[in-house]
């Protein structure tokens, strides 16, 4: 519960072991005690207790820990709501830490991706945007911007001290600066896209050649943070793996798996429009057997689209295939020998998507990387009214006219870390929080 009067009713059904004063407890403090209905014992619970200022919301807070339980988890809820407690809309607490300035709207959404995060490097990306590196570096920024204004509408509001060529030097080189740091934002937007949806990834091939035994091998390394999403329809189950904190959004697995049943009905059109959706085909071949023709088609079909081409089964040691081939050459530069049944060979297999997609540490780790499309859009808009800016001086248009541009600038910055934010805004981006967060 958080609010002014979350106490009072907690009071009401909680019985310390060892009763205290609420103004004397302390924030940060955890009492244990009983949940009472009527002289009656609900649950044995701990609470702790949090002061505003020093809370998620910065208002009076506590949490109650019961026994699991879908029962008694209800029970306590109803309690509170019958003592004066309101149910809590979806992402409430946090909007709650946004309103009341503890946390801008861009750390607020952080907290979004950071809960529905699918692998390592996305929770790491929100993490770091919930730390507020992201809003740190908007504000930067911001504040490059706001230097210059400063000067511009002293320019405007002093024309007889006619120093209006520094101003528009300046103006120009702000400009040119602050395009640049939002370009690199910009692009940081396809890693961080990469992150957060996972690189859709096609596996194909032709019936035999190793598809369902590769899938079944990267799954299988990965057991443990492998998960399903049912999608609308039985057969678009998105099943992720996740290679070195990278989550490939495998595409089509359910295919792959129900070809046996079905006679291989897989054919080259269904590949070729599964290849046209995915960020990443891996064409699997079976090494042991001479290229078919069927073979050539794939080769044709996934020509210039970032692929990987596996020569599977090289445990069987009688190789058709010859790597340097010229017909696989100019379709991928990584041509990789597996033996997905051994699982030989996969660990060249995750280098390369690395490589690919220049996912290595350092980047990771050092960029501030963009998640969020909101933030996305609005830093395009940014980039364009920086443009129109731009163009505005070269056509030696009035300052006070450059000074509106200007302020178009600030405000799409404002807009992503929330402080010219609409309402309609900020309810459509807690509405898409779970409840209780
Ligand atoms: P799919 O039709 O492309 O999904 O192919 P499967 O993965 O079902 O494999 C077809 C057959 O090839 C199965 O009998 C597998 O056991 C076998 N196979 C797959 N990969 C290898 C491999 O690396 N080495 C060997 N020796 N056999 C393999």
């Amino acid at each position: 519960m958080s609010g002014e009067n979350c106490f009072e009713i907690l009071d009401k059904i909680f019985q310390a072991k060892k009763p205290q004063k609420i103004e004397e407890i302390k924030g940060y403090t955890i009492k244990y005690g009983h949940i009472i209905e009527n002289n009656e014992i609900i649950d044995e619970v701990l609470v702790s207790y949090f002061k505003k200022p020093l809370s998620y919301t910065t208002e009076n807070m506590c949490e109650i820990n019961s026994h699991g339980g879908n029962v008694l988890v209800k029970k306590i809820l109803e309690l509170c709501l019958k003592n004066g407690a309101k149910l809590a809309d979806p992402g409430e607490f946090t909007k709650r830490a946004f309103l009341n300035g503890r946390i801008d709207l861009l750390q607020a959404e952080s907290v979004i991706d950071v809960i529905h995060a699918k692998s390592e490097r996305e929770a790491k990306a929100g993490m770091k945007q919930l730390e507020g590196k992201l809003s740190k570096k908007i504000g930067e920024i911001k504040q490059q911007i706001m230097d210059v204004m400063v000067q511009l509408e002293v320019t405007i509001d002093y024309p007889e001290y006619d120093v209006e060529d520094v101003t528009n030097r300046q103006v120009q080189e702000m400009l040119n600066k602050v395009e640049k740091d939002l370009e690199i934002l910009e692009k940081s937007f396809d890693n961080g896209k990469l992150l957060k949806e996972g690189i859709k990834t096609a596996i194909i091939g032709k019936p035999n050649a190793g598809k369902s035994s590769l899938l079944n091998a990267l799954l299988k390394e990965d057991r443990a943070i492998v998960t399903e999403f049912e999608g609308t329809t039985r057969d678009t189950i998105e099943e992720f793996v996740t290679i070195q904190g990278i989550p490939l959004k495998l595409i089509d697995t359910a295919g792959i798996r129900n070809a046996k049943d079905e006679v291989e009905k897989i054919g080259i059109a269904k590949s070729k429009e599964i290849a046209d959706s995915a960020d990443l085909i891996i064409a699997i071949f079976d090494s042991s057997k001479e290229l078919t023709a069927e073979d050539r088609e794939i080769l044709e079909l996934i020509k210039n689209k970032k692929s990987i081409i596996l020569l599977n089964k090289i445990d069987l040691q009688t190789t058709k295939i010859d790597e340097n081939e010229s017909s696989l050459k100019e379709v991928s530069d990584y041509i990789i020998k597996i033996s997905a049944l051994n699982q030989i060979g996969l660990e060249k297999l995750e280098q390369a998507i690395l490589d690919m997609f220049q996912l290595n540490e350092i980047n990771l780790d050092n960029e501030i990387v963009i998640t969020n499309i909101r933030h996305k859009a609005l830093i395009h808009q940014a980039i364009e009214d920086v443009k129109k800016a731009k163009d505005a001086i070269q056509k030696q248009i009035p300052l006070d006219m450059i000074a509106i541009f200007i302020k178009d600038i600030l405000e799409d910055l404002g807009n992503i870390t929330g402080d010219v934010v609409t309402e309609d805004i900020i309810n459509e981006i807690f509405a898409r929080f779970c409840l209780g967060k």
